[in-house]
């Protein structure tokens, strides 16, 4: 397990989200050992400063699980501001649907159980943002779908970008496979490219993509 340093501490405990709902959420991940899975309250922070930001409206998030990230960005969007979430795991998909049971927030977000690839064209574009963080070899196949439904001046947004080191070096890539890889590759240096986007990569922990659409 990863140890957590003091500047993540410190970063926590002055920009991370106090919300007891969003803290809760995370105490439940935690007691199913899912929680690594998750952003954590400091890059929820980020999302929120990007979405109020950009006046973000409508979002399209691959990757649910338990609703966390949903849950920290239906909080920065404005009332008729909506999210569409994506997951394949029935399993998460119940569990995100507690999540929202009595939530105020819960008018915003629409939970959708299946593959991403199967669920994305049935959703009306255009969209202000998207937040990919599901399967990591599908990252190009949502990148190509986000460059379509995004609006010019919206976010394509990617997490875990820096693939656990595996990017550059070969002693992190035990766990993952060279699909993966070629797949992050790919997506980050097409969002690189600054003719298309207007873009950076946070360095978050685990990395996190962030390009504004140009054109
Ligand atoms: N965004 C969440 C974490 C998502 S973890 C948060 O930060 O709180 C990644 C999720 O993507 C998992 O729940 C996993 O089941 C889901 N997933 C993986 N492959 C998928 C696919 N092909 N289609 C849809 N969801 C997928
Ligand atoms: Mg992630």
């Amino acid at each position: 397990m990863r140890v957590t340093t003091n500047q993540e501490k410190y970063l926590d405990e002055v920009f991370g989200i106090p919300d007891s709902d969003l803290a809760d959420v995370r105490q439940r991940m935690l007691a199913a050992s899912k929680e690594r899975m998750s952003i954590s309250s400091a890059e929820a922070r980020i999302l929120q400063f990007l979405i109020r930001g950009f006046q973000i409206k409508r979002i399209v998030e691959f990757g649910t699980l338990s609703g966390y990230s949903a849950l920290a960005m239906a909080k920065a969007l404005p009332e008729d501001g909506e999210i569409f979430t994506l997951e394949k795991d029935p399993e998460h998909h119940r569990w995100a649907k507690e999540t929202f049971a009595d939530s105020p927030q819960a008018k915003k977000v629409h939970l959708l159980v299946g593959e991403a690839k199967n669920l994305m064209g049935t959703l009306k574009g255009p969209f202000d943002m998207v937040f990919i963080d599901a399967n990591k070899t599908g990252y190009v196949d949502y990148l190509e779908w986000a460059e379509k439904n995004v609006r010019v001046g919206g976010l394509i947004i990617g997490d875990n970008t820096f693939l656990w080191g595996a990017l550059w070096e070969e002693a992190s890539r035990a766990n993952i496979g060279n699909e993966q890889i070629r797949v992050m590759r790919e997506f980050n240096e097409r969002l690189a490219d600054p003719k298309k986007y207007n873009s950076t990569l946070i360095p978050t922990i685990e990395g996190l993509t962030v390009a504004q659409k140009l054109s």
